[in-house]
């Protein structure tokens, strides 16, 4: 017997969200009050190195224990069993804890809801209000991580409490997977060795602000994200003296490949054009050309003279890139590009943080949430995601096919920005939204 969802339930759950409205914005409000940001070293190079390759240390994670152990309790008092976790890199002397709870049984899991609850930090100096203070506001909560993501993170929680509350039918397996360190690569969240071999579910729907300027979205595809360093060291040709080397300064060199890769950016553009006619998965779906930014330029050792151009210069340029543009084709560029400077003798290093990922179209897990949507009466198109996330680990390493979904809006709610807010209607819908896909029916 096939059930549908109805207005039936959908009522049923409005009632729900109605009287544990309190409970659930206090919930969220609990989440947000952890200040689970990272405390990393201001260093660049530095900060990059402990999120890729180990050596954390207690002192750089010092909430998330009590954020992971809360949301654990959370899901236990729910009934779900809950595993807990820590991922880690060689070297590390702290983990990042995660979260895993699913419902009775060891059958497969049909559907993986999966967040995360590390947030980036803030300055108190420049918010209206405590960023972790998490106040209410005429119907708006402000506060770091509202949005991204803990209140899809609290709403995907609250939800599996609506059925519980409802005596709905959850008769799907349900997994949920929390984890820590999503805004800084993942190696310690859903990429670690600690979690490798370990996730088997049938999809997944990842809980990121996933509403765009007012419309809700199903993100059926995510960016990749590079970051390339570039350094210039003097060359033995340009002496230390700038008026001995006619202005061969590594400075200079570097301003004129910047310039060049800035300019080549059409070309970058091309090519995904390119690969996207290739490719024809997914072409009513609007996604962004390449973006090409430049994070950062500095030069080192100048002496304060002024008569002297040597020391070093350095700059990060960060690279976006919706499929079906791959990370390779993306370097080959690059490559391509700095080898039209001639021999600028540069030294380049490149770090993919992340490679974009696509819902496979064939296997319907937009439509099903699409549909279930339609029947809670919130309307959810397709839509690729601007920013990275762990969609691109979940599809690429775990082979599970993923979408992003929720009510919150990501540009609206300024996410990493300045008062960052999520509406009670965003967190309540969002509520609504997974507590549908955790019900048997269709
Ligand atoms: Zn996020």
């Amino acid at each position: 017997m096939t059930i549908f969802l109805g207005r039936e339930t959908a009522r049923e759950l409005d009632a729900c969200i109605e009287d544990m409205r309190p409970v659930w914005i206090g919930r969220l409000r609990d989440y947000v009050s952890v200040p689970s940001t990272f405390h990393f070293p201001e260093d660049v190079a530095e900060r990059t190195r402990l999120c890729l390759e180990g050596g954390l240390r207690p002192e750089h994670v010092p909430h998330h224990a009590t954020l992971a152990r809360r949301i654990g309790d959370d899901l236990a008092a729910l009934g779900l069993r809950v595993t807990a976790g820590a991922g880690t890199l060689p070297g590390d002397e702290a983990g990042v804890p995660y979260v895993r709870a699913r419902t009775d049984g060891d059958g497969p899991v049909d559907l993986l809801f999966s967040s995360h609850y590390d947030v980036v930090g803030a300055d108190p100096g420049t918010w209206r209000t405590d960023p972790f203070a998490a106040l209410e506001n005429d119907g708006w909560i402000f506060g770091r991580g509202t949005s991204d993501a803990k209140g899809p993170l609290s709403a995907m929680v609250s939800a599996w409490e609506a059925i519980q509350r409802t005596g709905l039918r959850p008769a799907r397996a349900v997994e949920f997977l929390f984890t820590g360190d999503e805004e800084v690569g993942g190696r310690r969240g859903v990429r670690s060795a600690e979690l490798r071999g370990t996730l088997d579910a049938r999809a997944c729907v990842v809980g990121e602000p996933s509403a765009l300027r007012g419309a809700r979205t199903i993100g059926v595809m995510t960016k990749g994200r590079m970051e390339i360093r570039l350094t210039a060291r003097p060359t033995a040709s340009g002496s230390a003296h700038s008026g001995l080397a006619g202005g061969d300064s590594p400075l200079e060199r570097m301003v004129s490949v910047l310039e060049h890769l800035r300019r080549d950016r059409e070309r970058l553009a091309e090519a995904f054009r390119r690969c996207a006619e290739e490719e024809p998965a997914w072409s009513g779906v609007e996604r962004a050309e390449p973006q090409v930014r430049i994070l950062g330029l500095r030069q080192s050792a100048v002496a304060s003279s002024g008569n002297i151009t040597g020391g070093m210069a350095e700059a990060r340029v960060e690279v976006r890139f919706h499929p079906p543009m791959s990370g390779d084709r993306v370097e080959e560029w690059l490559r391509s590009a700095l080898a039209a400077q001639g021999d600028a003798g540069l030294e380049v290093e490149i770090t993919r943080w992340n490679e974009p990922a696509v819902l496979p179209p064939a296997h319907g897990l937009h439509a099903e949430v699409a549909r279930r949507a339609e029947r809670m009466g919130l309307g959810l198109s397709v839509a690729a995601f601007p920013a990275g996330s762990d969609m691109s680990p979940l599809v690429n390493l775990h082979g599970i096919p993923t979408c992003i979904a929720s009510c919150a809006d990501l540009a609206a709610n300024a996410i990493h920005g300045d008062d960052e807010r999520i509406s009670e209607r965003e967190l309540l819908d969002s509520v609504k939204l997974y507590a549908a896909l955790m019900l048997e029916g269709t």
